[in-house]
C-alpha cells in the first residue's frame, strides 16, 4: 500500500501525474521526468520506464544531493536537474521536464516565448525565457536551468532540448507545462499568419498578482 511507503504520498504523486503528461500529449513513451519533494527527499520518476507502467513502490527516491535511498529502480538520468533546482529554489515543491513539440520549437531557436497570450504568467514572468544548452543529465545543464528560473520564474525552455515547470506540487508543475506548451502553440500560429500583439509588461505583472491570490483561494 503506498501509504506504508516512505514518502508515499509523493511517489503516489509522482506515478500519477507521470500518466497525466502522457495523457495531456505533454510527452510520450519515456520522455520527460517529473519529482517531487519532502523536505530533503525527492520522488522522481525512474529512467527508462514507460509511464503507464510506474506505480508508487516502482518511484525512486533521491537525497537532494542526489545519493538514491528507496526504490529499486535507477531515478531519471535528469536527477542532478531536478535536485540543483530544489537545492536552491526552497520554494519549489515539484519539477517538471518535458518535450513538448511547440515549446521545444521555440527551444530550438533559442527564442523566448513573449506573452502573445495572457497565460504566460503560468511561467511566472513576462515571457518565458531560455536556458543555455548543455549535455542532457549533465550538473551544468542543471545550472542554466537554475540560472533561467532565478528566484520567480515557475517555467523555461531548455535550448534545443525542452521545458522545466516547477511549482509547489506536481499537480501545479503539470499545469504550468501545459500552459507553457499552449503559449507556445498559440505564438507560433500566430507568428505564421502574423505579427502577434504582445502584452505590456504592466498587464502581465497585474495578471502575475492575480494569480497568486487565485491559487492561495484554490
Ligand atoms: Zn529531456
Amino acid at each position: 500500500m503506498a501509504e506504508q511507503l516512505a514518502l508515499g504520498e509523493e511517489r503516489t504523486a509522482v506515478a500519477k501525474f507521470g500518466r497525466e503528461l502522457v495523457e495531456k500529449d505533454l510527452t510520450s513513451g519515456v520522455g520527460g521526468n517529473l519529482s517531487q519533494r519532502d523536505d530533503e527527499r525527492v520522488a522522481i520518476s525512474p529512467s527508462g520506464i514507460p509511464y503507464d507502467r510506474i506505480d508508487a513502490e516502482d518511484v525512486p527516491v533521491v537525497t537532494v544531493d542526489g545519493e538514491h535511498v528507496e526504490g529499486d529502480l535507477r531515478p531519471s538520468s535528469e536527477t542532478p536537474m531536478h535536485t540543483m533546482i530544489y537545492r536552491k529554489r526552497p520554494d519549489v515543491g515539484a519539477v517538471v521536464h518535458t518535450h513538448s513539440p511547440y515549446a521545444t520549437t521555440f527551444a530550438s531557436l533559442g527564442q523566448e516565448i513573449p506573452a502573445s497570450h495572457y497565460l504566460v504568467e503560468f511561467a511566472g514572468g513576462t515571457e518565458i525565457p531560455v536556458a543555455d544548452f548543455d549535455l542532457p543529465g549533465s550538473e551544468e545543464l542543471g545550472q542554466h536551468a537554475v540560472d533561467a528560473l532565478g528566484d520567480d520564474y515557475n517555467g523555461c525552455l531548455l535550448q534545443n532540448h525542452g521545458v522545466i515547470a516547477v511549482g509547489d506540487t506536481v499537480s501545479r508543475a503539470v499545469e504550468t507545462a501545459q500552459m507553457i506548451e499552449f503559449t507556445a502553440r498559440i505564438h507560433y500560429q500566430a507568428s505564421n499568419i502574423g505579427e502577434p500583439i504582445i502584452l505590456e509588461d504592466e498587464k502581465i505583472e497585474a495578471l502575475l498578482d492575480g494569480l497568486e491570490e487565485y491559487r492561495s483561494l484554490k
